[in-house]
């Protein structure tokens, strides 16, 4: 365990190199990652945290090797909602448990003074919808707060240091998700999405925007105020957006800020309706990443940009890896 907490090493302006992509490297690893999967995502990569513990294990591993600060726990979709798509909303509980620990064990071995960040991804189940809505409005205010709130929850019993509640892409969700993980009585951040520009907006108009909803960071910052959040960091977005959207959110709120980007996630596979990449190059149907405009030099010239912007939480999202990091770890930490 940490001998400082992770918000007074913040506090104190220290910058803090954060992991990459967990569920992305399982599956260039060889895990499946769309286990039960026909059309969509389901679960992704839930299953892996008992099926494939041990790669798992190895992937936090590989990053605290490569000296990050802080690793993000595989609880993307271990929520009930998620699991319950692939027939196992019994069992979320097993799955949740084992991602925490599968990160604690890795931390323990690899760099006792990192942080395990208990990941918690939005159920994001609207996206199916045609227009998308809040997941609030889609499962309810009372479900959306119930499984934010129990699997913060069981990952503080399980040991881990912070809530991150991530891949959140509307106000109302951000503020119902960091309400919920207070409850655990953990420091919590919040992981902000696909950040403009929108397809259909001018690009000035949809800078540090949230992609699905429309709706500004500074707009985010707002709602946020007495609320217990103590990072904001923009995610699974492109390198540029970010670069976009940190100086909106820097101007807009107080506490530390951060970054870690989508440099290219093509789910592939049995996934089908999905013929742009997150990079906007077209997918050919086979590759899962697409890693060519973000080499780890490139990335680490952006990871000094947000330094540069006030950011102080730096890593990767979907389809970063190791090398990636490893390339940002000096300019972060510098
Ligand atoms: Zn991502």
């Amino acid at each position: 365990m940490p001998t400082v907490k992770i918000t007074e090493r913040l506090s104190a302006g220290e910058t803090l190199l954060l992991d990459g992509g967990t569920g992305s490297e399982l599956q260039r690893r060889g895990v499946n990652v769309l286990d039960g999967a026909t059309d969509r995502l389901k679960a992704w990569s839930a299953t892996a945290n008992i099926e494939f513990s041990d790669v798992v294990r190895q992937v936090h591993m590989d990053y605290l090797r490569v000296g990050a600060d802080i690793i993000i726990s595989n609880n993307f979709w271990t929520i009930p909602s998620r699991m319950e798509t692939i027939g196992l909303r019994d069992r979320w509980k097993e799955y949740a448990i084992a991602a925490g620990e599968n990160a604690l064990s890795a931390r323990k071995e690899g760099n006792p003074e990192a942080y395990v960040a208990g990941g918690i991804a939005a159920p994001t189940m609207q996206t199916l919808a045609d227009v998308p809505i809040p997941d609030v409005e889609h499962m309810g205010t009372v479900a959306f707060h119930k499984e934010n709130a129990d699997h913060a929850k069981l990952l503080a019993d399980v040991g881990v240091d912070l809530i991150l509640a991530e891949y959140l892409g509307f106000i109302a969700d951000c503020v119902a998700a960091v309400d919920a993980c207070a409850e655990a009585g953990l420091p919590v951040f919040l992981g902000v999405r696909h950040i403009g520009p929108t397809g259909k907006m001018q690009y000035s108009d949809a800078i540090g925007r949230m992609r699905e909803s429309e709706e500004s960071l500074s707009d985010l910052s707002e709602a946020l105020q007495g609320h217990s959040v103590d990072a904001i960091l923009l995610m699974c977005s492109h390198p540029e957006a970010i670069s976009a959207g940190l100086p909106i959110l820097r101007d807009s709120f107080d506490g530390p800020i951060g970054g870690y980007p989508n440099l290219g996630y093509n789910p592939t596979g049995p996934i089908v309706d999905r013929t742009m990449l997150t990079n906007q190059l077209p997918s050919t149907g086979r590759d899962i990443l697409q890693t060519h405009n973000y080499s780890p030099s490139r990335l680490a010239e952006f990871a000094s940009e947000w330094k540069q912007m006030g950011a102080q939480i730096i890593g990767g999202c979907c389809a970063s890896g190791p090398e990636h990091i490893m390339t940002m770890n000096p300019v972060v930490k510098d």
